[in-house]
């Protein structure tokens, strides 16, 4: 178990050391999609970073409570259920299920709770009167509004100056008489055809922004441990969240730890719906397995952007079969006799400190793949020579398995019902030792002898790739 976890903190701008509101417990709030259409790998993105994240947390010892909303009701939604002539939340519920479905397909499934928006509608109004009653809020004809005047850290996530972004300052309520720019809505009053909710306010329906604090509200209180999504929502989206619900409860911070992702692009401009630049999960997994998403989202650093490629799908195929074909030559050794030669043992004991440390170090996932690589290189020279025992490649698939349970890379069980015949594997060891002993002519010769048994064999610079013909 790793002691000190450093993340990089949007609130401080500089790693800070998780320190959590309980021991060994951990609050996360992420937030979740507004269901009005389907999902693409840049939604995916964010998802994937913040399940393995949980699982890495939880692998030390931590009671992670993940929270996420379902934004089911938003201007969004009623727009495209206007369009297609369906009631807004039939729209909201097929969208809601189909990223239920996204999400299983991805093994995202480390969320403690989904919580939509709509089923917190008593919560909502709750807030917004709290706010009334403290002079933060003032009606205006289609709405209540919040004036960001009367909240002194107004800005205090976004440091507003930079993020102006065209991106970034979308979604802020337009309202013809609002006394600040930024001001936002907590509440729209009802027009006819829209959905509505009763309130002692008028009858409406809640604005973005206030489904987030209610439902965090709701489970964790007025304060929490972090608070994840991707990093077009730090405005105004988060900087209204901290507004609302600082100025409720007037605890501080609302969250300790602000953790934005870095953006999924194509040709280095942000995946989204509104650019139209995009490739949904459905799609995605019908040319790849997920794992190729989940683990090329794995091995990259969390808060940079990733631009997506075939050719980096091709890349991150290739890296991930260099690590199956390494578990399949561990599961192939068979002898029992013990190894004199103590190295791999060493080389795996240091692989695994250096591995969590680089997770602890604000989750750096690409300098820990990177170590492990090298181990798989190192290694497989001394699989080439039969130095490693039964013993050692179990200890070796075993702590393969375990970081598996953080990224979910690889299927386990397509591996066991892929094993390579010992047969094979003999005739690869004894090509490699032609091989090494420059006698090309009888290394082609047993490469035939490889190939009537349905395998090819590729030369890597790490070391020879068998793979199924
Ligand atoms: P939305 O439904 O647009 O609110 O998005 C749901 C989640 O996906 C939010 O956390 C967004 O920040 C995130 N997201 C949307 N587009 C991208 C992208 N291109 N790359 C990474 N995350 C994204």
């Amino acid at each position: 178990m790793t002691k000190n976890i450093k993340i990089f903190n949007t609130l401080s701008g500089k790693k800070d050391t998780l320190k959590t509101l309980k021991s060994k417990k951990v609050t996360l709030f992420v937030c979740g999609p507004t269901v009005y259409d389907f999902f693409h790998i840049g939604n995916a993105k964010t998802a994937i970073v913040f399940d393995c994240f949980a699982k890495y947390l939880k692998s030390q010892d931590y009671e992670v409570f993940y929270l996420q909303n379902i934004t089911d009701i938003d201007d969004k939604i009623i727009m495209r259920a206007r369009e297609k002539g369906v009631p807004p939340k039939d729209l909201a519920k097929a969208f809601e299920n189909e990223y239920f479905k996204n999400m299983k397909a991805l093994q995202v499934n480390s969320v403690t709770k989904y919580a939509k928006a709509t089923n917190y509608i008593p919560e909502i109004i709750s807030q917004i009167e709290r706010l009334q009653s403290k002079g933060y809020a003032y009606d205006l004809d289609d709405g209540i509004y919040f004036d960001i005047s009367k909240f002194k850290n107004y800005g205090k996530l976004s440091g507003r100056t930079v993020l102006q972004a065209e991106d970034s300052m979308s979604r802020i309520d337009y309202s013809k008489n609002k006394k600040n720019r930024g001001d936002f809505c907590l509440w729209k009053f009802s027009v006819p055809d829209e959905p509505s909710w009763k309130a002692p306010f008028g009858a409406g329906r809640p604005g973005w922004h206030i489904e987030d604090t209610t439902i965090t509200e709701k489970f964790f209180g007025p304060q929490y441990d972090i608070h994840g999504g991707g990093r077009d929502l730090i405005f105004p989206h988060h900087e209204a969240e901290i507004t609302q619900m600082e100025s409720i409860s007037g605890k501080k911070p609302m969250a300790k730890f602000w953790m934005h992702t870095g953006f999924l692009t194509t040709n280095g401009q942000k995946m989204s719906k509104s650019l139209g630049n995009y490739v949904t999960i459905d799609d995605f997994l019908k040319r790849h397995p997920y794992t190729h998403l989940r683990f090329w989202v794995a091995k990259n650093l969390w808060h940079s952007p990733i631009d997506y490629s075939e050719s980096a799908m091709i890349e991150t195929k290739m890296a991930l079969e260099k690590i199956e074909e390494f578990l399949r030559k561990l599961k192939n050794i068979k002898k029992l006799d013990k190894i004199q030669d103590k190295s791999v043992e060493k080389s795996l004991k240091k692989i695994e400190t250096e591995f969590y440390k680089n997770l602890a170090d604000d989750f750096n996932t690409p300098k820990a793949f990177a170590v492990l690589f090298e181990f798989i290189k190192e290694t497989n020279k001394l699989l080439d020579q039969n130095l490693v025992d039964k013993k050692n490649a179990g200890l070796i698939y075993k702590f393969f398995e375990q970081i598996n349970g953080i990224f979910n890379v690889l299927d386990f069980k397509k591996l066991k019902t892929s094993n390579v015949p010992s047969e094979v594997l003999e005739l690869v060891k004894v090509r490699e030792n032609h091989r090494i002993a420059k006698e090309w002519q009888q290394a082609d010769q047993v490469r035939q002898e490889i190939e009537k048994y349905g395998f090819l064999v590729d030369d890597t610079k790490d070391g020879a790739v068998i793979k199924k013909i």
